[in-house]
């Protein structure tokens, strides 16, 4: 313990040497940033400054290689001397680090989030800590990174970083207001870690274990592949399909892994009567081309049970589980007369627009009953 101790010491006077160097920062305060708790990783190790200061020297794209600075705090091509004086610059710093390591890197060729942008998300996702970040910094810390960097077309101030933009809009919807997300699939596995790692740090208190990516779970999604496939379709699937794409990029739709799925969410948003009905159509013409998929479960409402005093046989009680309908107006009802001598089960359908438009799926027990649009139920 002791010599790893001694190491990390070394590590952070070598850290806080190289961050004097470069700025000007007294010794003492470049030390003090280096061991900030801010500083030290939340999403991953604690940053080398000496990577940091690196980069401005050897990056493929940013690095001077010796020559006139190519990286300043408007960005590229900025030649006028970084505004360091702060006794927070360094600290700041990091921070950026730990606001991209939320985000999946993405390839150069996928690389397409511009770095001003990049730099707003970042400097609202990190307020109150760290309120500013200039444009040159964004794009240093993605270099120290190892993010793909590409230029614009018109060569300027802003470069394209590689991180997954999905991920990006997703935070950006969150920072500014302006649409919250209703829908997560895109949001970065990390985000909470960073948010809670950041006010135990302002609040003093000890810091959660560091943050290990999980390994990825890949779950089927028949129905919504089989849905963004239709997109390009000239009717009312292709309508459907397309604000479905819609939605999920703009992160207010979730993804729906089956047809039941894709109801509730329509019923909880209930729509226009023929949006309703051009899902269902939808639905069915999923269900001809998956004769496989689980038929439609709506949602769960309520389980009674009364207890009866039975008829000479004995006492028992009769069980009622009741679940919304399909189009949310009525009712699927189970009843269980669990009374000896008395055995009764069944379960209804109680609404007259779903009697037209639903039918139970066949050859399923009373409790393992599902429902499937009519107009894919093959006509005798
Ligand atoms: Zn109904």
């Amino acid at each position: 313990m002791a010599s790893s101790r001694n190491n990390s010491d070394r590590a952070s006077q070598q850290d806080a040497r190289a961050w004097s160097a470069l700025t000007g920062t007294k010794y003492t305060a470049s030390l003090r940033q280096v061991e900030s708790p801010f500083a030290q990783g939340f999403l991953g190790d604690r940053f080398s400054v000496r990577t940091l200061v690196g980069v401005l020297d050897d990056h493929p794209v940013v690095g001077s290689h010796g020559g006139p600075p190519v990286l300043g705090d408007n960005g590229m091509w900025d030649t006028t001397p970084w505004r360091f004086g702060t006794k927070k610059d360094l600290v700041e710093m990091a921070l950026v680090v730990e606001a991209l390591r939320l985000f999946t890197p993405a390839t150069e060729a996928d690389a397409a989030v511009h770095s001003y942008r990049l730099k707003h998300t970042v400097e609202k996702l990190l307020a109150p800590h760290c309120n500013y970040v200039t444009n040159g910094r964004l794009i240093w810390a993605a270099a120290a990174l190892g993010l793909p960097l590409v230029e614009t077309e018109t060569p300027g101030p802003n470069l394209l970083v590689g991180i997954s933009e999905a991920e990006h809009d997703y935070v950006r919807q969150l920072v500014d207001g302006s649409t919250p997300p209703t829908a997560h699939h895109h949001r970065p596995a990390a985000l909470d870690h960073l948010e809670e790692s950041l006010a135990r740090c302002a609040a003093g208190t000890p810091v959660a274990p560091r943050w290990v990516r999980p390994a990825p779970v890949v779950v089927a999604t028949p129905f919504h592949d089989w849905l963004i496939a239709q997109a390009d379709r000239n009717d009312r699937v292709g309508d459907i399909a397309r604000d479905y794409v819609g939605g999920i990029e703009y992160n207010i739709q979730s993804i729906c892994a089956s047809g039941g799925d894709f109801l509730e969410e329509l019923v909880a948003s209930w729509p226009s009567a023929n949006a309703y009905d051009a899902a269902v159509h939808t639905i069915a013409e999923w269900f001809m081309a998956s004769p496989d998929a689980d038929p439609v479960r709506p949602k769960f409402v309520s389980r009674s049970s009364d207890d009866v005093s039975g008829w000479g046989a004995g006492a028992g009680d009769m069980e009622k589980v009741t679940f919304l309908c399909p189009c949310g107006d009525g009712e699927v009802v189970e009843e269980h007369d669990n009374v000896p001598g008395f055995r009764e089960h069944s379960v209804n359908l109680w609404c007259d627009r779903c009697r037209g438009e639903w039918d139970f799926a066949p050859g399923r027990s009373v409790r393992d009953w599902g429902l499937i649009p009519l107009a894919s139920v093959p006509q005798p």
